[in-house]
C-alpha cells in the first residue's frame, strides 16, 4: 500500500501516531508518515518510532521505509508513537528554502547560464549545490549574492508549496515556481540570516556554493 506523505500536508508536525503496515528486518512501513525520505536534494529525517532510533528513511516506489537502529519489538498492525528530531529537521527546512533563494540570486547576479549542475544536498549543517561556472567567481559578486538572499529573507515573503498530481511545487512572488518535493517553512523570515560561501571545487567548469545558517 502507498504510504501517505503527510510531511507535505504539514511540515511542522514532529510528533504523531501511525499504524505499522509492514516490517522487513529493521525496515518499517507506516500507513502515513511525517518523516521525510532522502530525495530531491534533501537528506532524510531522524527521530524515533516507539522509542527506537530511526537511522535513515528512504522511498521505494510508493512506500516509505524507516530503518531502525535495531529490529522492532512492535508488530504489523501496532499503533506506534513517532517523533522527528525537530531541531535537525527545522534547520534542514530553513536551509532548503535558502537554497531556492540562492538559485534566484545566482541567476540575477551571474545570468541564466549559471545553473545548478546537479540537485545538490541539504542537511542540517549546510546546503551545497554545484553551479556551472566558466571562470572562478569574483568574491565580491558572491557577496552580492549573499546580500540578495538575505534581502529575500528580510522581505518576509510567503512560501507556497502545492501538489499537481505527483508533482510538487515551491514558489515565492514574484519569481516563477520551482519543482520541489522537500519540506519548507511558511515564510522566508523563518530562514534567518545566512552565509554564502565557496566550497571545495567539485571539478572543471563548476563551483560548489554553500549556505550555512548564522
Ligand atoms: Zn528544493
Amino acid at each position: 500500500m502507498k504510504t501517505l506523505r503527510l510531511y507535505w500536508i504539514d511540515p511542522y508536525i514532529s510528533q504523531f501516531k501511525a499504524t505499522v503496515e509492514s516490517i522487513m528486518g529493521r525496515d518499517v512501513v507506516l500507513d502515513g508518515t511525517y518523516f521525510y525520505p532522502q530525495g530531491g536534494g534533501q537528506i532524510y529525517d531522524t527521530g524515533t518510532i516507539s522509542g527506537l532510533k530511526v537511522v535513515s528513511v528512504r522511498r521505494e516506489d510508493d512506500q516509505i521505509l524507516h530503518t531502525l537502529e535495531s529490529e522492532p519489538t512492535f508488530q504489523v498492525g501496532s499503533e506506534v508513537e513517532c517523533r522527528i528530531d525537530w531541531d535537525r529537521r527545522y534547520k534542514i527546512m530553513r536551509l532548503h528554502s535558502a537554497a531556492h533563494l540562492l538559485y534566484y540570486s545566482m541567476q540575477e547576479e551571474f545570468g541564466e547560464e549559471c545553473k545548478p549542475a546537479s540537485p545538490g544536498l541539504t542537511d542540517d549543517t549546510k546546503s551545497r549545490e554545484d553551479y556551472l561556472f566558466k571562470e572562478k567567481p569574483d568574491p565580491l559578486r558572491l557577496q552580492r549574492v549573499e546580500e540578495r538572499v538575505n534581502d529575500l529573507v528580510r522581505a518576509k515573503l510567503t512560501i507556497n508549496t502545492w501538489s499537481e498530481g505527483e508533482t510538487r511545487y515551491w514558489k515565492i512572488d514574484p519569481y516563477p515556481a520551482m519543482l520541489c518535493g522537500g519540506t519548507h517553512p511558511k515564510n522566508t523570515s523563518e530562514i534567518g540570516t545566512v552565509k554564502v560561501s565557496r566550497g571545495k571545487k567539485p571539478g572543471a567548469g563548476k563551483e560548489r556554493i554553500e549556505i550555512t545558517l548564522l
